[in-house]
Formats: C-alpha cells, sequence, structure tokens
C-alpha cells in the first residue's frame, strides 16, 4: 500500500481537543483529513441532514467543517471531498467520556465510524474517560497502535473497533463485549426560571452490570477496552430459535 489515507471524524465537534490529539498521532501514519462538525454532536446518533443544505468549510489544507452531525462529516468527506480518493481507514474520537454498553445506539462518534463500515472502509471509535487525572495521551498513542495494525490487517467487513481508554496509565488491553448500563433517573423534572415544567434526560449516575468480560468492568479496572462492533444487528440466536419453533403469526400461511 501507498502513504496511507485516513479520515477523522467526531461528534464533539471541530474545537475539541480530542479530535486534533487523535489527528496529530495519526499523522505519521499517512495522510490525515479532518472533517468534523462545526458544533458538539454528541448523542446525535447516526442522524443525518436531509431537509436542508449542508456547507463544508474550508479551514486548512485537508482541514473540514461541516455544520451537521457525525454522519454527514463522513458522507460528504467520502462522497465528495474524497471522492475518487478514498481513505483507508475511518477513524472517530477522541471522544470526551466513554461509549460502552448501549452508549453505542447513541453515539456520534461510533456513528461516524459506522457511517464508514457502512461504506465499506474500516473503522475504529476512540473514547476516553472523563475525570481526576484526565489525558489525552493515552488513547492517542493506543489510538495510533491500533489504527496501524487496522492499516496492516484490515478487518471483517461490517465490523469495526470501538476502543474505551481509562483515566491514568492504562494497565493493558482487555478485549471485550458490550455492557450493561442502568441510569438511575431516566427524565428528572423541575421548574425552569418561569415556573414551566421542563423535563431533563439522562440525569443521574449511570450504574453499570459488572459483567465480567464486558466493557465497563475493563475500563473500571484500568485496562483499555477494545470491543469489535458489527453492523449487523440481527438477533442470530432469537432468529433460529423462531426459525425453530415459529409462533402462531409466522405460521400464517397468508403470510
Ligand atoms: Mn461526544
Amino acid at each position: 500500500m501507498g502513504r496511507p489515507r485516513l479520515l477523522v471524524s467526531n461528534d464533539d465537534g471541530y474545537s475539541a481537543e480530542g479530535l486534533h490529539a487523535l489527528a496529530d498521532a495519526l499523522e505519521s501514519l499517512g495522510e490525515v483529513w479532518v472533517v468534523a462538525p462545526n458544533r458538539e454532536q454528541s448523542a446525535v446518533s447516526h442522524a443525518v441532514t436531509l431537509h436542508r443544505p449542508l456547507r463544508l468549510t474550508r479551514l486548512a489544507e485537508r482541514r473540514y467543517t461541516v455544520d451537521g452531525t457525525p454522519t454527514d462529516c463522513v458522507a460528504v468527506a467520502l462522497g465528495h471531498l474524497m471522492q475518487g480518493n478514498p481513505p483507508d481507514i475511518v477513524v472517530s474520537g477522541i471522544n470526551f467520556g466513554v461509549n460502552m454498553g448501549a452508549d453505542v445506539h447513541y453515539s456520534g462518534t461510533v456513528s461516524a465510524a459506522f457511517e464508514g463500515v457502512i461504506s465499506g472502509f474500516p473503522a475504529v471509535a476512540v473514547s476516553q474517560q472523563v475525570g481526576e487525572g484526565f489525558t489525552w495521551a493515552h488513547a492517542a498513542a493506543f489510538a495510533r497502535r491500533i489504527v496501524e495494525w487496522v492499516l496492516e490487517n484490515g478487518l471483517p467487513r461490517d465490523t469495526l473497533l470501538n476502543v474505551n481508554v481509562p483515566l491514568g496509565t492504562p494497565r493493558g488491553v482487555q478485549l471485550t463485549r458490550l455492557g450493561t448500563r442502568r441510569y438511575m433517573e431516566g427524565v428528572i423534572e423541575d421548574r425552569d426560571p418561569r415556573g414551566r415544567r421542563i423535563l431533563w434526560i439522562g440525569g443521574g449516575e449511570p450504574i453499570w452490570e459488572a459483567q465480567p468480560g464486558t466493557d465497563f468492568p475493563a475500563v473500571a479496572d484500568g485496562f483499555i477496552s477494545v470491543t469489535p462492533l458489527h453492523l449487523d444487528m440481527t438477533a442470530s440466536s432469537l432468529l433460529e430459535a423462531m426459525r425453530q419453533n415459529p409462533p402462531e403469526w409466522a405460521r400464517d400461511e397468508r403470510g
């Protein structure tokens, strides 16, 4: 392979430090293109902008913002900026905060990587735990290592690697499954300054279930968690069970 091209995006927006920590770390691996949202787009999931035009702003050589979602950024990069000159990998992050368990369904960081996967490119999403002793350094260094490995070895079709980096100096790496999280207070009700009722989603501290082999206990124990994710969400074991013993509505010959 010639000099690789790497597409970098995120959901924290172009001004986020983690994006530039990642882009800088990957610079020695090839030609880095950064196409990122012009403002924070965390938790927008895989939203795509279909009902208004998008504006692309060139800030420097191979550095762009889009006034849209992370998915928009990757779509604009692959379908316009890098058309005919595609990247060898899509890397998203470094997100300010972990993306573990069901977070991956809300995460713009992971969705930007999945947008690359949908278009047939290998992808890596990188997120950093937030708290005391916070630094980008370990996540950036590990991102460089794992991206180099993916460039050399590739990934199976329709997969990406979801990386979560703990606070402090990582004790090592664990290969994990997605874990399970519960929020204690799903929706908080309060009053605005004018006395009107307001609702706030995502309140309270998340409680993680410490199932062995999952992402949360790995990060909690100080390890970098790497979870391979698959685009195909088919519940294969349920499908197989239902085919073996079809429910009444699946036996209806009228279809
Ligand atoms: Mn974010």
